[in-house]
């Protein structure tokens, strides 16, 4: 994000972290936030890095949206995924109608359990210790990434967990482009599976632009490099080589750096193979790790 936009979302995040506060529970018809801390995904505002006192980001309206439940009864769930989509552009998140277009299309309640505030701004917890990014990050990564994921180009999802944003890469890049997943947890990956196939980007799936692999993503996957994009959903200490090397010449990579206090680095890879890199936002992300350690719980 950049200029006005930037400045927009930054003020979204911040307002809101202090309209709401840290570890409070709201309530509102069918809907509770945690009032716990889980490590989850989501920007931090610079007074809550100091304070060591992350907040909760909502967008209010959002949070009075219904339970998976409700979108089966009613089968409106598609247009409260419009909602969201639609609010999240509001707050200035973002302003790309092609990430419009790839978030309405890909119903994220298809991605989480049966009963989940599917609609919800917030990381969710998926089991194994692994979240799904909050509705913002996810925006926020695909708007970062939009140039590098063009009909026909190559992106690379590590740490696909739930394999939403493997979905929207596969409807973006198309059947001539390919869309891979990485995640080291076997049953996320098999859960991954069944959620895409639900979705919009199951065609994609089944004909092969779209694959889904157990593996540690630290590795990248070499067989369909190099990436004109690559997305990392979980915090590195430092940037993995390999990443780096499977990224193409005018490629872009996404990836939360950092332990505790990270920043979303955006990595260019020029085309003389140099490559440039800036800090976006200030994020909290689950590590980037073994999977021993995380299934230890880090
Ligand atoms: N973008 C995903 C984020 C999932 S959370 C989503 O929104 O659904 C981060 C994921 O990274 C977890 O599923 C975790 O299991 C995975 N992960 C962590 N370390 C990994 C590694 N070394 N290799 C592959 N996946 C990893």
């Amino acid at each position: 994000m950049e200029g006005p936009v930037c400045r927009v979302a930054w003020g979204y995040y911040v307002l809101l972290a202090i309209s709401i506060g840290a570890h409070c529970t709201i309530s509102s018809d069918n809907f509770t936030f945690p009032s716990t801390l889980d490590p989850q995904t989501r920007p931090v505002a610079a007074a809550d890095v100091e304070a060591n006192e992350p907040a909760m980001l909502s967008i209010p309206m959002i949070a009075c949206y219904s339970s998976l439940s409700e979108r089966n009864s009613s089968g409106s769930g598609i247009n409260k995924n419009k909602q969201m989509v639609e609010q999240l552009q509001q707050y200035g998140v973002f302003s790309s109608k092609k990430v419009a277009e790839v978030m309405e299309t890909v119903d994220r309640a298809l991605f989480v359990a049966d009963g989940t505030p599917a609609y919800v701004d917030s990381p969710m917890a998926i089991g194994y210790s692994a979240t799904i990014s909050a509705p913002h990050m996810h925006a926020t990564c695909l708007q970062l990434l939009e140039q590098n994921l063009q009909p026909g180009m190559h992106a690379l999802d590590v740490g696909s967990g739930t394999g939403y944003l493997t979905a929207c890469f596969a409807i973006m890049v198309g059947s001539q482009g390919r869309a891979v997943g990485v995640e080291h947890i076997p049953e996320l990956v098999s859960s991954s599976i069944k959620h895409i196939e639900k979705s919009a980007a199951a065609p994609l799936l089944k004909e092969g632009s779209l694959s889904v692999h157990v593996a540690d993503g630290r590795e990248g996957w070499p067989e369909h490099a190099p990436y004109d994009a690559i997305h990392v959903g979980a915090a590195a200490p430092e940037i993995p080589q390999p990443l780096i090397d499977q990224l193409k010449p005018g490629g872009r990579m996404v990836i939360p750096v950092g332990k505790m206090f990270q920043d979303l680095n955006v990595v260019d890879k020029n085309l003389d193979g140099s490559v440039s890199i800036r800090s976006e936002i200030s994020v909290r992300y689950v590590p980037l790790t073994s999977r021993d350690a995380q299934l230890k719980g880090y």
